[in-house]
Parts: structure tokens; sequence; C-alpha cells
């Protein structure tokens, strides 16, 4: 099967790349599973936070903002984000006020909004009105019906075993079949060191980090459904009301092999007792919990654009927590940079974002 453009791995960065690039040329859509999202992407918070990330990701942020909002009849419900602290952390939360750029209330509107605060351990708070709930599975497949659309093709249990130079491009064996295409795009999430070395190509140091999650019945049979997310302080642990239910995560960043992942029991455990201090509503029963992995550059920011070494092997890499948040523009960008288009970011942008920041 010959394409114009190979996109390997059926995430969000990867089906967001693919719509774009459809519009440049034939596209084929590899994932090695049976669905689209079925690693990171099905596992996320679904959070669109536009303050959240290191510089290049929070341009990246605002200027995916407009196509959350309106693209597609819209992917936001409103949630709000608020950071919570005790009396002995007055100064790490002073830290995350001024980098998550957070609006300090008065407690007591804080004990309001959210009755199960804790007025002994919770005395600061901050918030963010403006942070969103993001549609996420809606997201990848709207992605890949405009891939469709443009006469794309997405294939399934196609996972990629082999790849290799051929006279006219590159031959790639993926689930049994051989395709040919003119550029790889390298979206594979946690995995994309090792397809940049079945293609000859130099790593970039992705670090996959696991993330756990645990979904509790609602605290104390309280109607969650306005409470926004909660942050502890330096990202210590944050819960996220969920469909009439609310998610805990130990917000932990545990460098690991890229694999099939699922929620350590202790870190869990430890993740849960935090939050527990905080509020006055034990945790009596965890519902179901899993985990997914978010994947670093060394520099914490995506990694976007042609290889310096081979200019038809794309990165698309990076998205750490910021994969949804971050992928319409990081497409459009991608697809910018491959077309030879002028970018709607500027050069200091652009080259927070090359792959030979990390050569
Ligand atoms: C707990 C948690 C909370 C998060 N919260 C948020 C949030 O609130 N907002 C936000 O924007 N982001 C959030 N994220 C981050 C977001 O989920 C990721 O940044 C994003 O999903 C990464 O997308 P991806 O397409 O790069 O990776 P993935 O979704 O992992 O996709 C990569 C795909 O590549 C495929 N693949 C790998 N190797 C091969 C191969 N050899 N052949 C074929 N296919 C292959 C895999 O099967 C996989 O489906 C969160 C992540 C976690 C874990």
């Amino acid at each position: 099967m010959k394409c114009d453009f190979l996109v390997i791995g059926g995430g969000i960065a990867g089906a967001s790349a693919a719509a774009r690039l459809s519009d440049l040329g034939h596209v084929v859509l590899l994932e090695m599973e049976e669905a689209l999202g079925y690693h990171a992407s099905g596992r996320s918070a679904a959070m669109f936070e536009e303050n959240y990330g290191p510089a290049p990701v929070v341009a990246l942020n605002r200027a995916s903002a407009d196509y959350h909002y309106n693209a597609n009849g819209g992917y936001l419900t409103p949630r709000g984000f608020m950071l919570v602290a005790g009396p002995t952390q007055a100064e790490d939360f002073a830290r995350d006020v001024e980098e998550l750029n957070l609006n300090p209330i008065a407690i007591e509107d804080a004990y309001a909004r959210v009755p199960i605060l804790n007025p002994e351990t919770v005395t600061l708070a901050a918030l963010h009105e403006t942070a969103q709930d993001l549609d996420t599975d809606r997201m990848i497949q709207d992605f890949a019906k405009s891939l469709r659309a443009n006469g794309g093709k997405v294939v399934t249990r196609a996972e990629v075993t082999n790849i290799e130079r051929g006279p006219t491009g590159w031959q790639v064996l993926a689930g049994g079949t051989q395709y040919e295409a003119a550029q790889l795009v390298n979206a594979a999430g946690a995995w994309v060191d090792q397809i940049a070395a079945l293609a000859g190509v130099q790593p970039v140091g992705i670090q996959p980090k696991r993330r756990s999650m645990a979904r509790l019945p609602a605290p104390g049979g309280h109607d969650v459904s306005t409470w926004p997310m909660l942050m502890g302080v330096g990202e210590s642990w944050y819960a996220k009301p969920d469909a009439g239910k609310l998610l805990v995560s130990p917000a932990e960043a545990d460098l690991v092999v890229p694999h099939d992942t699922f929620a350590d029991d202790m870190v869990l455990a430890e993740g849960l007792a935090r939050y527990e201090e905080m509020v006055t509503t034990p945790v009596t029963r965890v519902e179901s919990n899993w985990a997914g992995l978010r994947s670093f550059s060394p520099d914490g920011s995506l990694v976007l654009g042609p290889d310096p070494d081979q200019p038809d092997f794309i990165w698309c890499a990076g998205q750490g927590g910021y994969g949804f948040q971050t992928a319409p523009a990081a497409a459009r960008l991608l697809a910018d940079l491959v077309g030879g288009k002028s970018s709607e970011f500027d050069a200091q942008i652009c080259a927070a974002l090359a792959p030979d920041r990390l050569r």
C-alpha cells in the first residue's frame, strides 16, 4: 500500500496529525491496538487548562483554544480549577498561583463551592474559572473522520515491526502488510524512540512516566457535578468530578519503560491519603483504577517536525500531560512545517519545539 504520509500511532497525536496532513496528501494512520485511543489517550483527565505546562506548551494550548471552543460544535464544558493548600504551604501556594496564573479567593468561598474541604487543613485556595472539561473521545473520532473524508485510511491491529529505506521511500511492515510512504510520522506516544530505532533514526530521549487514577463514589453523597477540579500544591494530588463520581490521582510521574501500564497500589494509596488529608469525607471504596503513560522530552515540551538528519522522518512526540489541549495547534504546526508554509508561531516557539534542540 502506497501513501504520501504514513502516521504511526492512533492516539490523539497521530489522529490530529493525520487529519491535518490529509490536506497535503494521501495519509494512512497505523495503530497496533484494536481501536484508536487505547493507551495514554484513553486514560487522561480530559482537562483544558491553558496555563498548564512550560512556555512552548502554553503557546500551543492558547493557539488551540479557538478549536476547542468552536470546532464541530466545540469540545468544552465549564469546570474550573481550584488549587488548595494548608497553613504550612503558603510559599508553595504562592509559587503555584503565579505559575498557573490563578486568582486567590476567600477561603469561605472555597468551602462553599466544595463543601468537603477540611477547614483544619485547607486554609488557602485559588481559582481559574475558565479551565474546561474536554470531550477527548469525540476529538479523536472527529480527527479520524476528517482524515477519512480527505481520502485517508485508518488501519488498526497494525503493529509496525519493521522499517527500512527503499529506493523510493520508507518500507514499513505492519500487521502483515507492507506499506510504502514518502514520509513517516512518528506519533507512537511512549514508543516513539523505539520507532526511531527501528527506522535507524537517532532517538530524542522521550521518557514515559506513569500516572494513576482512582474512581470513587461521590464523597458524602454530594452532587459533585459543579465542583471544580481540585489540586494540591506542587501537583501532589488532584481530584475531578466525572459522571457523578470523583476521580482522584496521586499525580505521580514515575519513570517506566513503554508498556500497557496499570496503577501501582501503593502509589495509589499514598495519593489517596494526601487527598483525604484535605477533605472531611474518608475514602471508603475505590470503584476502579487505571494508569496511563505521559511521555516527556528532556525539557518537557513537545517534539514537532522533521528530524534534522533524516527530514522525511517527522517527529510528533513528547505530548506529556498536554496531548489533548495542545493537539489542534500542534497538528497545524506539524502540517505547516511539513508543507513548507509559514507558521502562526514565532521562530522562538518553533525552535523550542523542534527536534534538533535535543541533538
Ligand atoms: C492520568 C493522565 C491524565 C492526563 N490528563 C490530561 C489532561 O487533562 N489534558 C491533556 O491534554 N492531556 C492529559 N494527559 C496526557 C494525554 O493523555 C497524552 O499527552 C496524550 O494522550 C498522548 O497522546 P499520544 O497520541 O502521543 O499517545 P498515545 O495515546 O499513547 O498513542 C500512541 C499510540 O501509538 C501506538 N503505537 C505504539 N507503537 C506502535 C507500533 N509499533 N505500531 C503501531 N502503533 C503503535 C500505541 O498503541 C498508541 O495507541 C493525561 C495523561 C494521563 C496518563
